[in-house]
């Protein structure tokens, strides 16, 4: 028999997953993936995709129930809490089993200069503290937190243009789109004479690639720590979701 399971899209391991289970499972699981539908391109994902919002935590429900979602693994981005919190408060709804896919966060080299903090709103009071040139590696809607930030200037590196809601002398905004290698990142702080980088701790091989450059070139960095993952179980690999999967594939779990 052949059960359904819900993959929330939104890392690259939910997509790594994906092409898991649909190679190595298909005889017993056939693979959903879901993402909220907002970028303009995304990579190939195995099995089949749904695009867009479910519309909140009831309708979530009802999309599990009707569409007879067996399982459903989150492996949407750290630092996407909303859809998490429905995740969880749906299954509960709905009686279906729920892992949390969530990578490991960074592994600072013990040479690194770095601090931990709660919140975008943190790191933009302390940014004018330590800071003359920083680079921002928060995204569009995360330099909106950095307005009031004076005496500082901020780099900010976003995936499409468009206006920045920061004083127009403030800052350079630079526009591309990931990957970027540990070379990329060295050249580019260099380029810009960045003393300090504001990013988030999601964690992930891509991701690193500036924290790593950042450390080795004595860059002070601020880091904002990802919002705790949802109760219930955890693991942070795709080796160990598929252990779960097959734990329960055919077990009636
Ligand atoms: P969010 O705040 O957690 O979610 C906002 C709403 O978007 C959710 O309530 C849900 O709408 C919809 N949504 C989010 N992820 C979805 C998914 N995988 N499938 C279907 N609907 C989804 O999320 P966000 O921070 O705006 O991020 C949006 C997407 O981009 C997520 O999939 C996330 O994994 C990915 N992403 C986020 C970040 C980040 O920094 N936050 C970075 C990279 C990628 P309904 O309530 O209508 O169901």
């Amino acid at each position: 028999m052949v059960e359904r399971l819900l993959v929330l899209g939104g890392s690259a391991e939910a997509r790594e997953l994906a092409g898991r289970v649909h190679a190595d499972m298909a005889e017993s699981v056939s693979v959903v993936t879901s993402f909220a539908g907002r970028k303009r391109r995304r990579a190939a994902v195995a099995g089949e995709v749904r695009g867009g919002g479910f519309g909140g935590t009831r309708a979530l429900a009802d999309y599990l129930v009707v569409n007879g979602v067996r399982w459903l693994i989150d492996a949407s981005h750290p630092f996407a809490e909303q859809i998490s919190a429905n995740a969880h408060d749906a299954c509960v709804l709905a009686g279906v089993p729920r892992l949390t896919l969530r990578r490991p966060t960074f592994e600072p080299p013990s040479n690194a200069r770095w601090l931990v903090v709660d919140s975008l709103v943190k790191a933009s009071e302390i940014l004018p503290r330590v800071a003359k040139r920083a680079f921002l590696a928060i995204g569009r809607q995360g330099a909106a937190f950095f307005t009031d930030v004076a005496g500082v200037h901020m780099v900010v590196r976003v995936i499409d243009n468009g206006p920045l809601p920061l004083r127009p002398e403030s800052h350079t905004v630079i526009v591309a789109r990931p990957p970027y290698s540990e070379e990329d990142e060295r050249r580019l702080f260099r380029e810009h004479a960045i003393d300090t980088l504001v990013a988030r701790d999601a964690g992930g091989s891509p991701g690193e690639a500036k924290l790593r450059a950042a450390a080795e070139l004595g860059i002070r960095m601020i880091l904002v720590e990802p919002p705790l993952p949802e109760p219930g179980p955890l693991v942070s690999s795709v080796d160990d979701a598929i252990v779960w999967l097959r734990e329960r594939v055919g077990d009636g779990i």
